[in-house]
């Protein structure tokens, strides 16, 4: 797929990067020299200024997802073009930009209807290609992928865009249409969780937050959520009238709400989460799944007596494509949105090779943001 990773680029005459590399599924990874790479034809080069460290980084170290090794992860960055490749209209060198972690093929009806997030060609780095925990990333299809990063942006809050923020922010706003006034359960306050508390807030949403972690109901306090729930697991006699493992969280978002919340989301992405969040809906009400159910942990069970007898709708929501990003990037700008917030630390490559193999067992209150510039 890529031409990094696809054995083009030469070791021999290169100046070589540094980069986190994964040789074997679930074994230590370790910092070293690459070669560069090259810019694909429609793709750029780009000098990585900030990265994010994610859990789907932690599924592709497990074994999670099918990726050729060696590998190089990373799929939340933002940094600088410092070289084109042929074909690309919209892009120079010197141009700060972002990507969103689903890159689409610029050509199939998705992409041009301005759906590249589902795009069934999509690339992804880090993923079908080496990635941006490293000095250097390529990136495909630049003219569809790309996004500008305004002047007043930050590229670490730029770069914690890409995956979390971006797709929390399509979640509740082009998925389940949250309106000021409305009720929004969240259920899991990790990054995801957290942003989707900060961008309810900014749309005028009212909002009940779920964790198991105090830590992270905390965060979520401190970002404005009107509510924090700490979920204590099933209930004593564990099923709810459906059948399904219960809690005890939709019959205490009933209460704290008047009868459920309009909007909630699957934040975190397990059969008791998924159940929590539609069982905590108002009849009607829309439930978006943006928390992963890989085939690992088996199909879960879903409340559907619940969603037929109440007319729920159910999400699904997968990033979002650069064409959607002025909008969030506007709302960045004008301060009305702050991800740079969400930012609890930032590390060199050498700790972030250090950070991936145990980052299942972390539990940062925020996100952790890599400039590989740091060494
Ligand atoms: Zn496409
Ligand atoms: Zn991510």
């Amino acid at each position: 797929m890529g031409g990094h990773g696809g054995g083009t680029a030469e070791v021999e005459g290169s100046s070589g990067l540094r980069a986190v590399v994964m040789d074997r599924i679930g074994e230590p990874v370790v910092v070293r020299e690459v070669p560069d790479p090259t810019p694909p034809a429609g793709g750029v080069v780009v000098r990585v200024h900030a990265t994010g460290l994610c859990r789907s980084d932690w599924h592709a170290w497990a074994g999670h997802d099918d990726v050729a090794l060696p590998h190089v992860p990373g799929h939340e960055l933002a940094g600088v073009v410092v070289e084109v490749g042929a074909g690309v209209e919209r892009w120079a060198v010197g141009d700060r930009v972002t990507v969103p972690f689903v890159c689409g093929c610029g050509r199939c009806e998705h992409c041009r209807s301005g759906n590249a997030q589902v795009c069934p060609q999509q690339e992804q780095p880090g993923f079908t290609h080496w990635g941006s925990f490293a000095e250097l990333v390529a990136l495909h299809a630049a003219d569809t992928n790309l996004v500008a990063v305004p002047e007043g942006v930050s590229f670490a809050a730029a770069a914690s865009l890409g995956c979390r923020f971006a797709t929390a922010f399509r979640a509740l706003t082009a998925r389940a249409r949250l309106e000021a006034g409305e009720w929004l359960t969240v259920v899991g306050t990790g990054g995801v969780g957290l942003s989707a508390v900060m961008i309810a807030k900014a749309l005028g949403a009212r909002v009940v937050a779920v964790d198991r972690h105090q830590v992270a109901l905390d965060a979520a306090s401190a970002l404005g959520a009107d509510h924090v729930l700490l979920a204590t697991g099933p209930t004593t006699d564990g099923v709810l009238p459906d059948g399904l493992p219960g809690s005890d969280v939709p019959a205490r978002v009933h209460e704290l709400t008047g009868g459920g919340s309009q909007v909630a989301v699957d934040a975190v992405g397990s059969e008791q989460t998924c159940a929590d969040s539609v069982l905590s809906l108002r009849r009607r009400g829309r439930h978006v799944q943006v928390g992963l159910l890989p085939p690992v942990g088996g199909h879960p069970r879903v409340p559907m007596a619940r969603v037929i007898g109440w007319e729920l709708d159910l999400l699904g929501s997968h990033g979002m494509a650069a064409a959607d990003y002025p909008a969030m990037l506007a709302l960045i700008a004008s301060g009305a949105l702050r991800p740079q917030q969400l930012i609890e630390r930032v590390v060199g490559l050498d700790e972030a090779a250090a950070l991936l193999p145990v980052f299942d067992r972390a539990s940062p209150a925020g996100m952790t943001m890599i400039d590989p510039l740091r060494g």
